[in-house]
């Protein structure tokens, strides 16, 4: 058979060569070691944790080495195209500091490797088909899907692999006269891999993350251009990496089943393949074991999540890198205060047996990342977050920041700093008592005291209640107030001596905590009603004392 001849009949007439566009695409000029990544979302709709995660990884592989980072779409599955998705993974991504160098971008397409839209590189593929075709690589199969179904039976029968390959390839040996007379036909066709790989032993290769992976080689004869003229993912990649002269690809684990294929499409173009790196399952820990976060099941795997709980970017990003790499929180330890970027980042530091995603932890670290940032930042992220999640509540946080700022400031700067804040939605929670249109009794009073003991704690408290005190005289108040009304001034003595005493002077306090937050538990008090202001603690206080009488 001429293979030229077949895959002029195939391609007839194409705008470029193969070569042209090796040609267009140069080789990158970079510093040695840069590596050139890219993330190949599919716009599905759906953006979720995993995609972040190899994000992250892209973004550090390539920034740490003075590389460059393409966001590519890959939206050969027409079908799965859902309107927005652009847009919604350029934000969702840039929102975690995750900003592509290259690629599709809000402003069109940027670089000189385009399109960076598999649909619209049609051309390209048809010519790298054909150079495959040429050189005995590649076939046109016209198989219909109930043939391919009436084979897989009988080869089941025979207990014999199924699918497309070694003997069972029949149309390998079209000749030339016959695909003519079917593509006059006008019979639909697909281009097939002519795969070389039965008979061969399995082999090793390196993977960047994995380290030496055992790979089976691939015997199937895989479509390579659907009937549509688009590509398979498995080749659309190849090509794209190859011509985009990417170094590295960062994708899921659940690639390596089908890594057989893609090595066997390098091989038969003669490319080198980029570093392959694939990433570990986000797994979670569930009745003592572990799973896969699942689409359906786990909502905490999409991004939208994070979103709406208003989870901070810096946080995500610190526990995404303490899932990454596991000396990473040493190093965290010894550089409290550097940003997360000077790491030294390692795809060989990565784990290749799966990433427990506990969100338990990333409240530890949340908190932790949280006292490193400014208040201001915190705030205003808030006001933005409440803006969409907390409508009600937002005006009356925006007219009160300049009091909220000092209000997420309490006992932050103390030795040993409060850890209060985790995340938006929780801070909105943890501070709703400060705003008039939330403000309610939540808590019900202590336990040791009665309804009548606290009317007169409260009408001692504000007979005595000076604004201009200062904490320590605010709180010699609190403590005359308990001495008079029988309640101890130390814990020890009241737990020594209960029956002396009615309770303790932190029972005194709290009536008036509940009273000003509504709540038995709060930051410093004393700050509270300054950052308050006279009038307003005061009116709660005398409201609540109402509520009492
Ligand atoms: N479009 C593929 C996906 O969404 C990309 C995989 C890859 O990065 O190669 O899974």
């Amino acid at each position: 058979m001429d293979t030229k001849q077949l895959a002029e009949l195939l391609y007839p007439s194409l705008p470029k060569t193969l070569g042209d566009w090796e040609e267009e695409f140069r080789l990158r000029e970079l510093p040695e070691g840069a590596a050139v990544t890219r993330l190949g979302p599919s716009p599905t709709g759906f953006i979720h944790l995993g995609n972040l995660y190899s994000a992250f990884v892209d973004e550090r592989l390539a920034h740490l080495s003075g590389g460059v980072m393409i966001l590519r779409i890959e939206d050969t599955d027409q079908k799965r195209r859902v309107e927005g998705s652009e847009e919604l993974i350029i934000r969702s991504l840039s929102h975690y500091g995750i900003i592509f160098d290259e690629g599709v971008t809000l402003e069109g397409e940027r670089g000189s490797y385009g399109p960076y839209r598999q649909s619209e590189r049609a051309a390209i593929y048809h010519a790298a088909g054909k150079v495959l075709v040429e050189r005995g690589w590649a076939y046109p199969s016209f198989m219909e899907e109930e043939e391919i179904e009436a084979l897989r039976k009988k080869q089941e029968a025979l207990k014999i692999l199924p699918g497309i390959h070694g003997e069972w390839a029949t149309e390998r040996e079209l000749s030339l006269e016959e695909v003519k007379a079917k593509l006059d036909e006008g019979k639909e066709w697909v281009l097939r891999l002519k795969s070389r790989g039965e008979g061969r032993e399995t082999f090793s290769i390196e993977d960047g993350i994995r380290g030496s992976v055992r790979v089976h080689p691939n015997v199937h004869d895989t479509v390579l251009i659907k009937a549509d003229g688009l590509p398979t993912y498995h080749f659309a990649h190849v090509v794209d990496d190859h011509l985009m002269r990417i170094t590295h690809i960062v994708r899921g684990e659940e690639w390596l089943s089908t890594l057989p294929i893609h090595l066997e499409v390098h091989e038969a173009f003669g490319w080198e393949h980029p570093v392959f790196c694939h990433t570990s399952h986000l797994l979670k820990m569930e009745d003592g074991n572990k799973r896969k976060l699942s689409k359906r099941k786990d909502p905490e795997l999409s991004l939208d999540f994070y979103h709406q709980e208003g989870y901070f970017p810096e946080a995500i990003r610190e526990y995404l890198m303490i899932l990454l790499n596991s000396d990473y929180e040493e190093w965290r330890r010894d550089h409290p205060e550097t940003p997360l970027e000077a790491f030294n980042f390692r795809i060989d530091h990565m784990s290749g047996s799966g990433a427990l995603f506990d969100m338990e932890k990333l409240h530890d670290v949340s908190k932790d990342v949280l006292l490193t940032i400014a208040e201001e930042r915190i705030l205003s992220f808030l006001l933005e977050w409440a803006d969409e999640y907390a409508p009600e509540s937002a005006p009356e946080m925006h007219a009160r920041k300049d009091e909220l700022l000092q209000l997420l400031a309490i006992g932050r700067d103390a030795k040993k700093p409060r850890k209060d804040l985790i995340y938006a939605k929780q801070i909105y929670t943890f501070i709703h008592y400060y705003l008039d249109k939330d403000f309610r009794l939540e808590d019900e009073l202590p336990e040791r005291v009665e309804r009548e003991e606290a009317v007169g704690i409260l009408e001692d408290f504000l007979a005595t209640y000076d604004y201009n005190d200062d904490n320590s005289a605010w709180f010699d108040k609190i403590r005359k107030i308990s001495e008079a009304r029988g309640f101890a001034l130390r814990m020890g003595d009241f737990k020594r001596n209960p029956e002396q005493y009615k309770g303790t002077v932190s029972d005194v306090s709290t009536v008036v905590r509940l009273g000003v937050t509504g709540r038995t538990n709060s930051p410093d008090l004393w700050s509270v009603m300054h950052i308050m202001g006279e009038e307003r603690a005061t009116a709660r206080l005398r409201s609540f004392l109402e509520t009492l009488r």
